[in-house]
């Protein structure tokens, strides 16, 4: 399927063929880079789904653009994943994007742990807005949501219309379960976060994510201090 969609043109009826005519993430995958080629991005967040997405990702195509939204904030398991990574796919053009402030500034302009009183701000200045700069050199970004990840995933298609960010957000995973995931990583030996092996389904800045007791939500430990679920990246 040649056809390209984007937001400034966007068709809701190629949307729906879209939808229906792509069988699976490997095939989402290749129509995605076959369109797009340069002018698409995966925004990682290095979990659990986004290991295995850079895999399928690396197969297609060896020289994929990731992104990191690198808030200075984040577990040191988590940046030593990321080194492994690197050095497992060299080719790889790995970014970690910085945010527009050090922590001090943004300590200085609006308080000491902003994330203790306002963490949707925090999130806004710290991956929303580098996300949206570096979302404005490309057409269309990866994401590695799964449907049954939360009640707010589950209406997600392979191929979306981002109002967030005016993009196109091209979703392979939507069908794939934690189960296939952590199969998919064992069959395959991919280094992944051993913190997901002390009760963190779901790991972003340290300060935000708590593990999380058995039989609880995925997202549980994100935030768990507050009524929010969501950096806010997949919310319109
Ligand atoms: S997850 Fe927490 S520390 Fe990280 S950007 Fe959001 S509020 Fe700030």
């Amino acid at each position: 399927m040649e056809h390209k969609l984007t937001y400034e043109n966007w068709d809701t009826q190629l949307q729906e063929k879209l939808n229906n005519e792509l069988e699976d993430f490997m095939d989402v995958i290749k129509w995605a880079y076959h369109v797009y080629q340069d002018r698409i991005v995966y925004a990682c967040s290095f979990g659990a789904e986004g290991i295995v997405l850079i895999d399928l990702l690396a197969k297609v195509n060896p020289f994929a653009k990731i992104v990191f939204l690198d808030t200075n904030l984040h577990f040191k398991e988590t940046y030593e994943l990321i080194e492994r990574v690197k050095k497992k796919y060299p080719n790889l053009q790995i970014k970690m994007k910085q945010p527009e402030q050090t922590v001090d500034e943004q300590a200085e302009e609006y308080g000491d742990k902003l994330w203790n009183k306002n963490p949707t701000l925090c999130c806004h200045l710290r991956k929303i807005k580098p996300l949206e700069n570096e979302l404005s050199h490309v057409d269309a970004w990866f994401s590695g949501l799964r449907r049954d990840q939360s009640p707010t995933r589950s209406k997600t298609q392979f191929v979306n219309k981002d109002t967030k960010f005016n993009k196109v957000k091209i979703c392979p995973l939507i069908h794939w379960s934690w189960d296939d995931i952590w199969t998919y990583i064992q069959l395959n030996d991919l280094p992944y976060n051993p913190l997901h092996d002390q009760h963190y389904p779901s790991i972003g800045c340290e300060m935000c994510t708590l593990p999380v007791a058995s039989g609880d939500d995925s997202r549980a430990g994100r935030w768990a201090n507050f009524d929010k679920k969501e950096c806010g990246l997949h919310q319109d």
